[in-house]
């Protein structure tokens, strides 16, 4: 009999992209002729850059050659693409890295789901609340998170609330925590923190001996002066941070997956019998034996990113979807509705009117708007009464959803 891991019965259903998507039939269904408009989705929606195409067909070209073609290349990375990274992510900010700190890897969802391999059972890990669900969901899948109980809440994490009342700024926790997750700017708010209050989490890191997973994978995105690009721009991160970053919002590889993830040499995790041992070390071991690597074709188009075109052309993109957010954000303030979010990242988390919970506005936006969004609670249980639209639809489409907006009862 080969017993399965029953850590993976724990795990609720993909219960909010499913019941989006049953409600939005079932409304199509009865209004045949209503034109719906989608902002629920966290996909970007524009081409990737000329200069990655350029990238990746010179690098299919070369793959056609037997002087040329790369077979398995270093699970790693490349150093023509890491060498890039450091430079232009990370030396251009101060923060000194070697090559072995740096993991180039085929997304950021993997590398935050696999994360926590490394890391022993008993750690207890802290999230913010609303939060991206891979960091629970790979922790219950490992065993570490306890029963859910009826609040939604697993009984053995602990749940940094990040709601209007405290400006979406996590409290530190008042117990113990060894792993924490923080996502700046954030998917689901899209709102921020500033380098102070990054700050008292490295300290308080630094102090518990515990480790921040840090994912800043709408970096990009950032517009004001006093918000970190990497966490490692505070002083003694690279002691108590590990960094996910990836080129699917940036740069448009949602399709085409690259990311990377910064393991300081300087990070240490601890054995029962108070040993410290090196991240970097496990990470390495971990990767080499599972992992073979992105594709050389794709790391190549990832380091066209780098060239001056690439750099010139995603900014492009990423001003196209901002002022998305803009026209959003400023939209919907007009009528009222309290808005957050949508300045530092393409996503706007709203506070949902008429004292609707997350769920009813869903169906009064989907009813009188004909638009979708995703509710709040979905994220978790401080996301109840809040809603999230998100910038990266196309431009004439969200204008029109702004408009829509006005037919709203409010
Ligand atoms: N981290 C956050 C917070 C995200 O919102 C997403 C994607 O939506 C990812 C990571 C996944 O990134 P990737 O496409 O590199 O797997």
């Amino acid at each position: 009999m080969t017993f399965i891991n029953e850590n993976y019965l724990k795990l609720p259903g993909s219960y909010l992209f499913a019941e989006i998507t049953r409600r939005v039939s079932a409304f199509q269904n009865e209004n045949s002729n209503a034109k719906i408009i989608k902002l629920g989705i966290g996909d970007v929606t524009q081409p990737l850059p000329d200069a990655v195409i350029k990238g990746l067909q010179s690098a299919v070209d070369e793959m056609a050659d037997a002087d040329t073609f790369k077979g398995y290349g270093p699970e790693q990375g490349y150093d023509f693409l890491i060498e890039k990274i450091i430079a232009y992510d990370y030396a251009s900010r101060g923060i000194d890295l070697s090559t072995d700190e740096v993991f180039v890897s085929d997304g950021s969802k993997c590398d935050t789901g696999n994360i926590q391999e490394i890391f022993g059972v008993d750690n207890r890990i802290a999230v913010t609340d609303p939060v991206y669900p891979v960091y629970i969901d790979t922790n219950v899948m490992a065993g570490r998170t306890g029963v859910l109980g009826e609040d939604g809440k697993w009984s053995e994490i602990t749940y940094l609330p990040c709601t209007a009342e405290n400006e979406f700024v996590p409290a530190l926790p008042t117990g113990k925590v060894d792993m924490i997750y923080l996502c700046f700017p954030n998917n689901p708010t899209g709102t921020t923190v500033s380098k102070a209050e990054l700050k008292k989490w490295v300290d308080y890191a630094k102090t518990n001996k515990a480790i921040i997973l840090y994912d800043a994978a709408y970096e990009a995105y950032i517009q004001e002066e006093d918000v970190a690009h990497s966490i490692y721009e505070i002083e003694g991160a690279q002691e108590v941070a590990i960094e996910f970053r990836s080129f699917s919002k940036n740069a448009g590889f949602t399709g085409t997956r690259c990311a990377f993830t910064v393991v300081p040499k300087a990070l240490m995790g601890y054995t029962k019998s108070g040993e410290a041992v090196s991240l970097n070390k496990l990470w390495n071991r971990r990767q080499t034996t599972k992992f073979n690597g992105s594709p050389y074709i794709i790391q190549k188009a990832a380091a066209a990113v780098y060239t001056e075109e690439g750099q010139k052309q995603i900014k492009n993109v990423i001003s196209y979807y901002m002022s998305n957010a803009k026209v959003i954000r400023e939209g919907i303030m007009k009528l009222g509705i309290e808005v957050f979010g949508g300045v530092n990242a393409p996503y706007i988390w709203l506070k949902t009117p008429s004292g609707l919970d997350s769920w009813g506005f869903f169906d009064k936006l989907l009813k009188e708007a004909h638009i979708v969004g995703t509710p709040g609670v979905g994220f978790g249980p401080s996301g109840q009464g809040y809603f999230r639209l998100t910038a990266f639809g196309d431009k004439d489409m969200t204008e029109e959803a702004v408009e829509r907006f006005n037919q709203l009862q409010l």
